[in-house]
C-alpha cells in the first residue's frame, strides 16, 4: 500500500529496521549521512536502494528539513554508489517514489539505482 508522504515519520518502519541493524541488510556502501544495500526484490541486474541517516519519510520533507550538510552528504553517496557499481559509462536511472501517487511503499526516504541493461523509456504509457 503506498503511504501518505505527509504523515510524520514512523520509527517501526523496515529501513529504520535497518539503520539500527535489527535487521540484516546486502550493504554496498554506508557513511555518515548515508546506507545503501541491495534491493531485496530487484527489478533490474543492479537495484540498489540508498536511504540517508536521518528520520524523513520522503524527498519532501527531506528537502525541507533536513541541513546541508545532510543534504549534500546524501546526493553525495548517491553519486559515489553509482560510480562504484559501474554505472556511469553504460548509463543509470535514479527514482525516488513520494507519497500515494508515487507509490512510495517504505516510509523511509530512499532512492533506488537501477542499472545493468538499457532500461527503456520513462514512464509506461497510460
Ligand atoms: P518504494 O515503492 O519506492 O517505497 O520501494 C520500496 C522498495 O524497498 C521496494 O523495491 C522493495 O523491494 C524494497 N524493500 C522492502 N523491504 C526491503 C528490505 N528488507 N531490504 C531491501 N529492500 C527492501
Amino acid at each position: 500500500m503506498p503511504i501518505d508522504a505527509t504523515a510524520p515519520y514512523d520509527d517501526s518502519n523496515v529501513f529504520a529496521k535497518i539503520l539500527r541493524g535489527e535487521i540484516p541488510c546486502s550493504r554496498v556502501y554506508e557513511d555518515d549521512f548515508a546506507l545503501a544495500f541491495h534491493d531485496i526484490a530487484p527489478q533490474a541486474p543492479v537495484h540498489i536502494l540508498v536511504i540517508p541517516k536521518g528520520r524523513y519519510v520522503s524527498w519532501d520533507d527531506f528537502t525541507r528539513d533536513a541541513s546541508d550538510a545532510e543534504i549534500a552528504g546524501f546526493i553525495r553517496a548517491v553519486g559515489t554508489v553509482a560510480r562504484e557499481a559501474g554505472l556511469p559509462a553504460p548509463g543509470y536511472r535514479l527514482l525516488a517514489n513520494v507519497g500515494q501517487h508515487g507509490h512510495q511503499e517504505v516510509p523511509h526516504l530512499h532512492v533506488h539505482i537501477f542499472g545493468g541493461r538499457q532500461l527503456g523509456a520513462m514512464l509506461p504509457r497510460a
